[in-house]
């Protein structure tokens, strides 16, 4: 079977859901495309005075439950298909969670690897100057995603600040000293691991007898793996866009943070074995988190994950033939629109302080988050149970029935 784009995949998904639901068909075909899909040209001034013409986009998949809401990315792969895909998978994600957002997603097509920050802020710059009219603290707010930070949130909220005034609520993962909220740069690790416990308990799994694969050490896998070592969880295999390491007694988490922070290989920690990137995802381990890019789990190497649990850490790690094929071979998913719900969800605190004005304390943060994840995971599982589907299936099945319900109140057609 040829491998699906993201947009079908994510399709694919979709229509699952909507059909334990016995979804309406007009509403499958509202929810299946997005509201309005905004392309735009970004032209690059580089430092060696050359410029470079890249393709931006910021997709609004639905909002039918609140403003929009999804990150942006800075990516070769970060199409038109995949972005409209992510926006999507926003909608279903701040559903599950019951945060007052709906689905959106942006993106550029570029490989920022070594682009200066001078380079990096004439770009946000100029991309959040071609989309700043379909943006707005009620109608559609950016986060950090893959490759983008809360240093590039500051230059986003700046200038879209210098046209209509201060704004901190435009943008969520800012800076702390900007309004950002402390708690918010790990809430996406954070919220994975009270899923993985919420998930654990219910099976009888002893967390701290698992070993874990993470592949990916940004934001996302490089929080996790914090709070899992300190969670006295086993890590045992850590990559990053240049491979990996292995050690099966686990991994020295604080000496690959200090690594990663100086850019140095993960293979220079002293003791681990270097693997690479599709050998990691097939390593002998209980737990694997996907959490770098889309598309790394197919159809080819399905069979050969040997993880009895995968945590989607990532967006859209798998594909629906790899879904298929772990469900049968009873690996259970962890889906990404639950799994790693926590950044929005944190989003959403940041959110509504800012239009408030007033600030929780790191632990409040915390607590809230992960109350909230433990109710999410057990709402989804509830309804895995009594259906006996897939975890992915019911959360889309509640994410959209609740979309939907809010669509049919507001009315969608007929205008
Ligand atoms: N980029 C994150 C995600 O994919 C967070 C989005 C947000 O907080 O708006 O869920």
């Amino acid at each position: 079977m040829p491998e699906l784009s993201p947009h079908e995949a994510a399709t694919v998904f979709f229509r699952n859901g909507a059909e334990l639901i016995d979804l309406e068909p007009e509403l499958i075909d509202v929810l299946a495309t997005s509201d309005r899909e905004l392309a735009v040209q970004v032209p690059i001034r580089l430092d060696d005075g050359s410029l470079l013409v890249a393709r931006g986009y910021r997709v609004q998949h639905n909002n039918a439950r609140g403003p929009y809401k999804g990150g942006i990315r800075y990516h070769p792969a970060a199409d038109l298909d995949e972005v409209r895909a992510l926006a999507s998978l926003m909608t279903w994600k701040t559903a599950i969670v019951d945060v007052p957002f709906g689905g959106a997603k942006g993106g550029i097509e570029i490989d920022p690897t070594g682009m200066s920050a001078a380079e990096l802020e004439r770009t946000t710059r100029r991309f959040t100057s071609a989309i700043h009219h379909v943006l707005g603290v009620y109608q559609d707010i950016p986060a950090p995603d893959v490759n983008t930070n809360a240093q590039v949130m500051a230059w986003l909220m700046d200038e879209y600040s210098r046209a209509y005034g201060y704004s901190p609520g435009i943008v969520t993962g800012k800076p702390v000293e900007l309004g950002g909220a402390p708690g918010r740069e790990a809430a996406t690790g954070r919220g994975l691991l009270a899923v993985l416990d919420a998930y654990a308990t219910g099976a009888s799994l002893e967390l701290a007898k698992t070993r874990v694969v993470i592949q990916g050490f940004g934001n996302v896998g490089s929080n996790l793996a914090i709070l899992l070592a300190a969670a006295g969880v086993s890590v045992v295999g850590v990559s990053d866009v240049d491979g990996g390491v292995y050690a099966s007694d686990g991994l020295d988490i604080a000496a690959l943070l200090a690594l990663a922070k100086q850019r140095r290989p993960l293979h220079e920690l002293p003791g681990a074995k270097p693997v690479d990137n599709a050998t990691l995802l097939t390593l002998e381990c209980d737990i694997l988190v996907p959490a770098a890019l889309g598309g790394v789990l197919t159809e080819a190497n399905a069979r050969d994950i040997a993880a009895t649990v995968v945590l989607e850490a990532a967006n859209h790690p798998t594909s629906p033939a790899a879904d298929s094929i772990l469900h049968e071979r009873g690996v259970v998913v962890i889906p990404d629109v639950l799994a790693n719900a926590g950044g929005v969800v944190g989003s959403y605190f940041e959110w509504a302080m800012n239009i408030q004005q007033f600030r929780w304390t790191e632990q409040r943060f915390n607590d809230e988050l992960e109350t909230r994840m433990r109710e999410s995971y057990a709402n989804v599982a509830a309804l895995a149970k009594a259906k006996s589907v897939p975890l992915r299936r019911a959360a889309y099945a509640v994410g959209i029935e609740r979309v939907a319900a809010a669509a049919k109140l507001r009315g969608y057609a007929d205008a």
